[in-house]
C-alpha cells in the first residue's frame, strides 16, 4: 500500500488507523451482520454510536449541558442561512467581521435574511491581517455577531475570542475545531463542516447554547431550525449515518491521542517549522502578518510564478499531493489538520529546501 502526504484544505486527510478500522468493519458492523450503510439509525447499535460520539465530543471541548451538541447535514454552508434563521428576526442587525472568502460568504447569505453590520473588514490587506478588536464597530443589541476562526484559503486565524459582551458570539471552525483548546462557554453557536479536521463530508458538527434555541424565526424550516435536531438526537429525518460513524471513530481516536491539549502542541509545533522554513528561504513567501498566521492552512507563493508547475510536479513526485494554492491566492497551500503527521511537514520542508537548491 502506498498512501502519500495529502495536504488537501478540504475534503481531507483521515487518520489511517480510522480508515483501516472502516475496512475491516464494512461487511460486518458491530456483529450485526450488515454494514454501518445498512442499519437502521433506529437500531440500538447505532444509537449507542450516536451517543457516544456526542460524548466524545463534549468530552474533547469540555462542553457542559447547556449546550446541545448537533450533527447536521448540509455542510458549513447551510449554516450561513441557519445562523440567521435560528437566532434572529427578520429587520435586526446582526454583525461579521469580514477577513476572507468565507466570511465573505457567511455575510452575503445572512444579508438575505438580516441587516449586516461588517464591525471590521481585512480586504484592504488582501485578508492578510486581522483588524484590531479596539476598532471594531459593533452593534449593541445586534442579534448575534459571527466571525470565521479560521479562514482556509488565505490562511487567517483568530488566536483570539472577539469580545461581544451579552452579544450571542457565532463562530464558523469548519477548519480549526479540535486543532486546540476553545472556551466553549464563551460561544452561542459553533459549526464546522466535518471534511477539515473531524471526517468525511456530510455531517456538520454545530454546538448550540440552549437558551437560544427558542430565538428562531416562526418560518424557518422544520429541517433548517436547531431546536427540532437538538429534540430529536439529530435524528430529526434519516442521517448522514456513514459520515458520522466515521466522525465517530475519528473522535475516538484523537482522544485516544491525548485529545485537543496533545494536538495543539504537535499543531503549533507543525505550523511553526513549516512558517520558519518559509520566512528562512529566499525562494517562498507568506504574506500574512504574524500574529494571524493560521496553524492549519499556510499559504506560500514562489517568488517565480513561472515555477509553480514544476513545483507541483515534482512534488507529486515526491508523494506530497494537493499542495496548489487557492485561485485567490495563487502559490500553493499546505493544509496541516490533525491527520498530518509532523514527519508529513518535515517531508514537505525537506522537498521545499531542496527545490531551492535546484530552482532558487
Ligand atoms: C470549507 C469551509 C466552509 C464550507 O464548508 P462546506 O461544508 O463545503 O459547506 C465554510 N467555512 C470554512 C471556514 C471552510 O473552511
Amino acid at each position: 500500500m502506498s498512501r502519500v502526504y495529502n495536504f488537501s484544505p478540504g475534503p481531507a486527510a483521515l487518520p489511517l488507523k480510522v480508515l483501516e478500522r472502516v475496512r475491516e468493519d464494512i461487511p460486518d458492523w458491530n456483529s450485526s451482520g450488515m454494514s454501518i450503510m445498512e442499519v437502521s439509525h433506529r437500531s440500538k447499535t447505532f444509537m449507542d454510536l450516536a451517543e457516544k460520539a456526542e460524548q466524545d465530543v463534549r468530552d474533547l471541548l469540555s462542553i457542559s449541558n447547556d449546550y446541545s451538541v448537533l450533527f447536521l447535514q448540509g455542510g458549513a454552508t447551510l449554516q450561513f442561512a441557519m445562523t440567521p434563521l435560528n437566532l434572529s428576526q427578520s429587520g435586526d442587525v446582526v454583525d461579521y467581521v469580514q477577513t476572507g472568502s468565507w466570511s465573505k460568504k457567511a455575510i452575503s447569505e445572512a444579508a438575505r435574511f438580516c441587516t449586516v453590520n461588517i464591525v471590521a473588514d481585512s480586504s484592504d490587506s488582501n485578508f492578510c491581517h486581522i483588524p484590531l478588536q479596539a476598532e471594531w464597530r459593533k452593534t449593541t443589541n445586534a442579534a448575534y455577531f459571527h466571525y470565521t476562526a479560521n479562514e482556509t484559503i488565505a490562511g487567517v486565524e483568530f488566536h483570539f475570542i472577539p469580545e461581544t459582551a451579552e452579544v450571542p458570539l457565532v463562530a464558523d471552525m469548519s477548519s480549526t475545531i479540535f486543532s486546540r483548546p476553545i472556551d466553549v462557554n464563551r460561544f452561542g453557536v459553533i459549526y464546522a463542516g466535518a471534511q477539515k479536521n473531524i471526517g468525511p463530508a456530510g455531517v456538520t458538527l454545530v454546538i448550540v447554547r440552549n437558551d437560544l434555541l427558542d430565538r428562531k424565526r416562526a418560518d424557518t424550516p422544520t429541517l433548517l431550525t436547531y431546536k427540532v435536531f437538538a429534540d430529536s438526537g439529530s435524528m430529526a429525518n434519516t442521517p448522514p449515518i456513514f459520515s458520522w460513524y466515521v466522525t465517530a471513530l475519528v473522535l475516538e481516536e484523537l482522544k485516544a491521542q491525548g485529545g485537543v491539549v496533545a494536538m495543539a502542541k504537535i499543531n503549533e509545533s507543525k505550523a511553526m517549522k513549516l512558517y520558519q522554513a518559509i520566512d528562512d528561504s529566499n525562494l517562498y513567501n507568506n504574506p500574512v502578518q504574524p500574529d494571524y498566521r493560521s496553524w492549519m492552512n499556510v499559504p506560500f507563493v514562489l517568488r517565480d510564478a513561472n515555477l509553480n508547475t514544476k513545483f507541483l510536479a515534482e512534488s507529486e513526485s515526491a508523494g506530497l499531493f494537493n499542495l496548489k494554492g487557492h485561485r485567490l491566492v495563487g502559490g500553493m497551500r499546505a493544509s496541516i489538520y490533525n491527520a498530518m503527521p509532523e514527519e508529513g511537514v518535515d517531508a514537505l520542508i525537506y522537498f521545499m529546501q531542496e527545490f531551492e537548491k535546484l530552482n532558487g
